[in-house]
């Protein structure tokens, strides 16, 4: 997972998105937290969402064949 990043308001230097104060000149953020809340919801909905999807669609081919062959087959054991 990567930190989103912002920028402050007084200085300009990079903070982390969701700090209330930036650490280089201590300046209280203020719309970092109204802005923070929903967007950033949103795009951590949508991409459980779409971890989901892919879960649930990736295990089919492996399912539907047989399992004739063991296990070690396909691992080399040493
Ligand atoms: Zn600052």
């Amino acid at each position: 997972m990567k930190f989103e990043m912002t920028k402050c308001n007084r200085c300009g230097s990079e903070i982390l998105l969701g700090l209330e104060v930036c650490p280089s000149c201590g300046k209280q953020q203020a719309s970092a937290r109204a802005s923070f809340q929903p967007r950033t919801l949103l795009a951590v909905a949508l991409a459980v969402a779409v971890l989901f999807a892919f879960n649930w669609m990736k295990p089919a081919p492996p399912h539907a064949r047989p399992v004739n062959s063991p296990p070690s087959a396909t691992l080399p054991s040493r």
